[in-house]
């Protein structure tokens, strides 16, 4: 039997960095049976940070995805990493989720990173509930986390848990629903009006159920069940967050959390049909033709697999499946679920399932759509953000290279904010991504696959060329011995936030076999640099006019690629040229006695310093800043606060 759509959750855990997600992830496969001990991220033991990197540093880096039951409900867990660098990642996961439980510090409230990932979550149009972590912490304060949501993220939270604190910290929870409570000590209070709370929820649930408004109202006592089922349409339809509240690391609170993903959050029913950019719609039904999106692709054992959402049909051993990336076919050959570090072999998946596929070609893309041979559809991509820092990778001998530039290109098929480049002046391949920890990560996969045979160079920016004017040029170039002459006019055209360069031919060029090779080999080239070594960006070519003779025997090809280039050049003088560099917004947070120091430091480095706010011991520093003045900016930062500050860099686009 398999289960009913009706009770998968598919939900991604998010936070700030060490708000305590894997601890909660943890708790969840302990509470549901899937471990028989408690890992802990302290101990480098976690299930879920199953990659060497991942428990020597103790943080998550990949998105570890894993299956539980959980009473009547399959809940599909994704446990994502928290730190900016890795965002690309918190980005794919969500879009095969349905909902996600965010986690807060109890003692830090809202963090840099949980704005950007509350962002991400409403951006992606998925409903949220809340889990306000760390409440065993004598210093942590529930009801001011809640303050810093309404006036961070500005929504309006409705705790369903509240706590009962005493002098140690989280000594019980009450459920505001039900008014039960559960206690571990005694000689605690609540931290919050009950009669208050559960008239709160009650209001809140009146806009989406008439008879709880009857009921409201009238002041009479609402059901139970009828105002979960009201608070789960306000959830479901984006418009009410719920807190829960409690301690992974103690385990409190798990289990309420659990039950309140099961009644609050979406169900891929909730959320179907489906949209296809092309190709209709499709229903979560076992009827309907299939369709499922790749959200990573990954080898385990030597066996390579895809992770991917069912949206609907069923899949089984033995599908044969089409993608949308290329014509060609292929069968499964097994289906599983994700356990973190294993795989359970199932017969099929059906609407809504998360599983792996064994069976399909390694090239794969993430993002490509799977579907029924003669029922194609296309679902959406994700935009991932480009590459903005490079280190080199420089082979120790001439023959390394082969073996390092295998092992790289490898990693950049499965994660797409890598980029692999050639620099053939230093002899080296350039490695690019978008931050320092995410470059020195990969490089450490390389190297536990081809070993020591390459050195790392310092991070770099990587630039972009552009232009500011339109411009023309007209190149010719002739071989005299030859009697061959060819002539290319072209323009240059600024076109503001296309990504990279695209060549286009005049309409009476289209369908001419020599002018799409040019148009290829220009395209090829403004990839490569512009004029001083970095890929054009946000600028068109046009080719306009192409004429030339040549001898019946000569490859006309190379002439004109020259006189582009004298086009190219001479064009380029008259349009502007300018280097982009990326920026970032920057947050800082530091004690309030720091604040001085880190202040003069940031002027130093071109800070544009947007805001400082000063709280208690604590002051935080919001600014705009050239990326390339923040690298190696955390050591840095811990020598000028005596380890006691951090900060956040997110990047916000290229400036001249
Ligand atoms: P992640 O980065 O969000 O995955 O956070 P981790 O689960 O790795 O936890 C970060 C740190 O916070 C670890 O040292 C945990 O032991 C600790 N931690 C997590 N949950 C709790 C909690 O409920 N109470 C306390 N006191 N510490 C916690
Ligand atoms: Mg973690």
């Amino acid at each position: 039997m398999h289960d009913a759509v009706a009770q998968i959750r598919n939900f991604g855990i998010v936070a700030h960095i060490n708000a305590g997600k894997t601890t909660l992830s943890e708790r969840i496969l302990f509470d549901c049976g899937r471990v028989r001990f408690l890992g802990e991220v302290d101990e480098g033991t976690a299930a879920l940070d199953y990659l060497p990197e991942e428990q020597r540093r103790g943080i998550s880096i990949r998105a570890a995805s894993t299956s539980v039951a959980w009473r009547d409900y399959r809940l599909n867990l994704i446990d994502t990493p928290g730190h900016v660098d890795f965002s690309a990642e918190v980005a794919r996961s969500l879009r095969v989720l349905d909902g996600t439980v965010l986690v807060l510090d109890g003692v830090r409230g809202v963090e840099p990173q949980t704005e950007a990932v509350w962002r991400q979550t409403r951006a992606a149009g998925l409903s949220s509930i809340v889990f306000v972590n760390k409440l065993d912490r004598p210093v942590a304060n529930w009801a001011r986390v809640l303050d810093t949501m309404r006036l961070r993220l500005r929504v309006q939270v409705l705790p369903v848990v509240v706590p009962i604190v005493g002098d140690t910290g989280l000594v019980g929870l009450i459920d505001v629903v039900t008014g039960a409570r559960q206690e571990w000590e005694s000689g605690g209070a609540p931290a919050f009006d009950l009669a208050l709370a559960r008239s709160q929820l009650v209001e809140a649930a009146a806009d989406f159920d008439p008879a709880v408004m009857g009921d409201f109202v009238l002041d009479r006592t609402v059901d139970v069940p009828r105002l979960r089922a009201a608070l789960r349409r306000g959830v479901v339809a984006g418009q009410l967050t719920l807190a829960f509240a409690g301690s992974a690391l103690r385990n409190r609170g798990v289990e309420a959390l659990l039950d309140g993903v099961g009644w609050f959050l979406p169900s891929p029913l909730d959320r179907s049909p489906v949209l296809g950019l092309s190709g209709g719609t499709r229903a979560a039904r076992d009827d309907e033709p299939v369709c499922a999106q790749v959200f990573r692709s990954f080898v385990e054992d030597d066996v390579s697999l895809l992770a991917v959402r069912v949206y609907s049909g069923r899949i089984d051993t033995a599908s044969v499946l089409a993608r949308s990336d290329q014509t060609a076919e292929f069968t499964v050959r097994e289906v599983s679920r994700l356990h973190a570090d294993h795989r359970e072999v199932i017969a099929s998946a059906g609407p809504g399932d998360i599983v792996a596929l064994a069976g399909a070609p390694e090239d794969v893309p993430v993002g490509a759509t799977l579907f029924a041979p003669g029922h194609r559809i296309v679902l959406a991509l994700t935009r991932f953000p480009l590459p903005v820092l490079s280190v080199a990778l420089e082979p120790r001998q001439a023959d390394d290279l082969a073996a390092v530039q295998a092992a790289a290109q490898k990693l950049t098929r499965a994660d797409p904010t890598l980029a692999l480049r050639s620099d053939e002046a230093r002899g080296a391949l350039l490695l690019c991504g978008i931050g320092e920890l995410h470059l020195e990560i990969a490089a450490e996969r390389i190297r536990a696959v081809v070993g020591d045979r390459f050195r790392v160079g310092l991070p770099e920016v990587a630039c972009r060329e552009s232009v500011r004017r339109a411009a023309a040029g007209h190149g010719e170039w002739r071989i005299a011995e030859l009697a061959a002459r060819a002539s290319v006019h072209l323009r240059l055209v600024p076109a503001k936030d296309s990504g990279p360069a695209s060549v286009q031919l005049d309409s009476r060029l289209r369908g001419n076999e020599v002018a799409d090779r040019l148009a290829q080999q220009i395209a090829g080239r403004l990839r490569g640099s512009l004029r001083e070594g970095w890929p054009a960006f946000d600028l068109e070519v046009h080719i306009d006019r192409m004429d030339g003779q040549v001898g019946p025997d000569v490859d006309v090809l190379p002439l004109y690629v020259e006189a582009a280039e004298v086009a190219l050049r001479r064009a380029l003088v008259e349009a502007d040229p300018v280097v982009l560099q990326p920026m970032a917004s920057v947050e800082v947070t530091c004690p309030h006695d720091a604040l001085s120091p880190v202040l003069g430091d940031l002027r130093g480095k071109d800070v544009d310093i947007l805001a400082i706010d000063v709280d208690g011991d604590h002051a935080c520093v919001r600014g705009k800043v050239p990326l390339g003045k923040m690298l190696g900016y955390s050591t840095r930062l811990r020598s000028l606060t005596r380890g006691l500050g951090s900060f956040h860099l997110e990047a916000a686009g290229f400036a001249p």
